[in-house]
């Protein structure tokens, strides 16, 4: 997967692209990150990216011509039709695991990280394919927006994570949350294990992390079941935990 950064902070990403699983990544070769300033597309004397709005009022706006020609160039130096082109913003479609699997289908993601007080509308309208919210909060820029995007991407991607298996079970992958975990101590300052995980029995241990996995899925965000269909086994153990709860 390519993945390209248009940011004016390219300083940002470095802690982040170089260290642990995302770095491990590049150096398989899953992904290759290019983070580029888009300030070198500017194409007036000062090389300035934002101009006053129109219309008047406080803040400063980020104009067409760098974005449109950065995305272009980008385009056509990774020789691909058409990545899909993110703009991180607060009034995008909030970021979900599902969109981070959909993203980790593609070959090539372009992100533009915004600054100031927002976009000149024709960028949405006429470069972006995608507008990402990472949540219901403003941020003073989209480069952190565009770290968790890469990063919840990433560790999707084929050969990424030692373990194959191991997103498939993450919270949201199976559109539950996960069931708690515990390693050594068995007995840690008198505060135990559950005896099953320790009984070598793997269909009961199976069977145990299913239920608390719609244990903690009722207790945290009882939302999730409106989105998922259970198999009439989960169900069967939703309704012995529900009334327990009675
Ligand atoms: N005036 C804008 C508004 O009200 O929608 C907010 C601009 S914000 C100060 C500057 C930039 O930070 C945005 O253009 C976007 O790139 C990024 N940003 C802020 N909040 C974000 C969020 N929740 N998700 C993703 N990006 C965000």
């Amino acid at each position: 997967m390519q993945i390209d950064i248009l940011t004016l902070f390219p300083e940002m990403f470095s802690g982040v692209f170089n260290q642990s699983i995302l770095q491990k990544a590049a150096e398989k070769k899953a992904v290759q990150y290019n983070v580029v300033n888009f300030r070198e597309f500017a194409d007036n004397k000062h090389s300035s990216v934002d101009d006053y709005p129109y219309g008047g009022g406080a803040g400063m706006v980020l104009m067409a011509q760098p974005i449109f020609d950065g995305v272009n160039t980008l385009k056509e130096k990774a020789k691909s039709k058409d990545p899909r082109v993110i703009l991180l913003c607060p009034q995008g479609q909030r970021y979900d695991q599902k969109k981070a699997e959909e993203l980790a289908q593609e070959e090539h993601l372009i992100f533009i990280c915004g600054h100031y007080e927002g976009y000149d509308e024709r960028i949405r309208q006429h470069v972006v394919t995608d507008e990402i919210s990472i949540g219901d909060y403003v941020l003073t820029g989209g480069e952190l927006g565009a770290m968790v995007v890469v990063d919840s991407v990433v560790r999707l991607l084929p050969e990424v994570l030692g373990n194959q298996e191991s997103h498939m079970k993450d919270s949201f992958s199976t559109g539950l949350l996960e069931h708690p975990h515990y390693t050594r101590p068995a007995d840690f300052r008198g505060l135990k294990v559950p005896d099953i995980l320790m009984s070598g029995n793997h269909k009961l241990i199976e069977e145990w992390r299913n239920k608390e996995a719609l244990r903690r899925t009722l207790q945290r965000r009882p939302d999730l079941f409106d989105k998922i269909e259970l198999t009439p086994e989960q169900e069967k153990w939703l309704a012995e935990i529900k009334k327990e709860y009675k």
